[in-house]
């Protein structure tokens, strides 16, 4: 700088990250005009309902459940960006369920099948997902094994040129309007992590019954289903990639799964801390904004600088996603502490507003339940600290 010009903080400028390029910001806006435009105004409705399918086919005619997914398969061949981009703007739908509907499809169900799965596979499933004329699910869970992936009971039997599954999963995203799921059964139950395999398996099969549609806390918007397996029987062909290798397969998925859901926790606890910000302005007490009291500031500046630290920590491990690594370690610190500063810039945001804050009306208690669930799904807050110790040889 040639003069002495007095240097003055432009708070109101929004350089983007280096990781987006105009193309990313373009996709960014017309993901966002959707959004609002197509989805945020049914929110209040879809925490009763559920969200209809047709999210998902409006989603696949314009392209948005198949950015980062391959051309052949009817993806749009995009960098893993996009699907950061997608995961954060889903957030201005005001509505979890809905977003993490959508990511089950996208970034937890879909990939396996095209990393792992047959061209037709990919082509049976993958292509009608990304066109969202097909909806998935991904079945981990179990009544009796959750965290301990490798304690599932889920038995798949060899039969001939078939398999014999039995076992039940629990919790499973979109388990009611799904047509198909990622199954993580047992082959060999003496084998341990060796022992698990993945199947695809169709929904509408004899012998897959939904059983049980799950009431929750938050994330109403989603369906949330019991499965029973009973003497369901699929071909050779449903094995979804190799036979004893489905605990490393689904490891792998599970580091997308909890990228993705970082970006997405840290979009939620902004768009909840600009509703807040907003409150804060206007709302009076004592005659002045609430936000002008210093240990409203305060509270302010503390959230802010925690989503911040989340979203620099989510870009700079996607960046070395993006760059051909495989970041496991900084993907569970994201996903740990993205999920936790979420749940406590919900929680910081419901005491900004007050009485308010706990009404529904204001949907600010509806961002606390929805967020809260950050801190289990893709893996607890326990299961991540456990990871990241390990990996430093604990
Ligand atoms: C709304 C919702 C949607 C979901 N969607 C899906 C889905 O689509 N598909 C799917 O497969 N699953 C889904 N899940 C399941 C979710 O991933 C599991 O709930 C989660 O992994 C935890 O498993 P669990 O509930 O069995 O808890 P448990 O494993 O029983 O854990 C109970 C407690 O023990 C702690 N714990 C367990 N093991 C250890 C350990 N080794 N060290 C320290 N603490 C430990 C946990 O951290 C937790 O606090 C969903 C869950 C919810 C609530």
């Amino acid at each position: 700088m040639a003069t002495a010009d007095v240097l003055k903080p432009d708070f109101a400028s929004h350089r983007r990250h280096f990781i987006f390029t105009d193309e990313h910001e373009q996709l960014r806006e017309s993901i966002r005009r959707f959004v609002v435009k197509e989805l945020q105004p049914h929110a209040e409705e879809w925490e009763e309902t559920t969200f209809p399918d047709w999210v998902f086919t409006r989603m696949g005619e314009l392209g948005f459940l198949g950015l980062d997914k391959p051309e052949e398969y009817g993806g749009q061949g995009g960098d893993y960006y996009t699907s950061l981009v997608l995961a954060e703007e889903m957030a201005h739908a005001h509505c979890g369920g809905l977003a993490m509907g959508v990511a089950v499809q996208t970034d937890m169900a879909m990939p396996p099948i095209l990393a792992f799965g047959t061209d037709e596979q990919k082509q049976q499933w993958a292509r009608p997902a990304i066109e969202g004329k097909a909806i998935l699910a991904i079945g981990i869970t179990e009544p009796d094994a959750g965290s301990d992936v490798a304690g599932i009971k889920t038995r798949a039997i060899k039969d001939g040129d078939e398999y014999v599954i039995n076992g039940s999963k629990t919790y499973i995203t979109n388990g009611h309007r799904a047509h198909a799921i990622v199954l993580v059964t047992k082959t060999d139950p003496d084998a341990g992590h060796g022992g698990i395999t993945l199947f695809l398996v169709p929904m509408d099969t004899p012998g897959v019954i939904r059983e049980k549609r799950l009431k929750k806390l938050g994330m109403h918007a989603s369906d949330t289903a019991l499965l029973a397996f009973q003497d369901v029987r699929v071909p050779e062909s449903a094995v979804l990639g190799q036979i004893g290798k489905g605990f490393y397969h689904i490891s792998w998925e599970l580091q997308g799964e909890r990228l993705i859901g970082a970006a997405g926790a840290v979009a939620g606890a902004q768009h909840v801390f600009d509703r807040t910000l907003q409150y804060a302005k206007e709302r009076q007490a004592f005659g002045r904004a609430i936000g002008h009291f210093q240990v409203i500031r305060h509270k302010f500046a503390e959230m802010a600088t925690k989503i911040e630290t989340a979203r620099q920590m989510v870009y700079t491990t996607a960046w070395r996603f993006q760059n051909g690594e495989y970041p496991v370690r900084e993907i569970t610190m994201a996903k740990l502490y993205s999920a936790r500063i979420a749940v406590e810039v919900a929680d910081e945001c419901i005491q900004i507003h007050g009485g308010a804050g706990y009404m529904q009306e204001y949907g600010i208690e509806r961002s606390w339940r929805d967020l809260r669930l950050n801190r289990i799904g893709a893996g607890t807050d326990e299961i991540m600290l456990d990871v990241i110790g390990r990996s430093y040889g604990l």
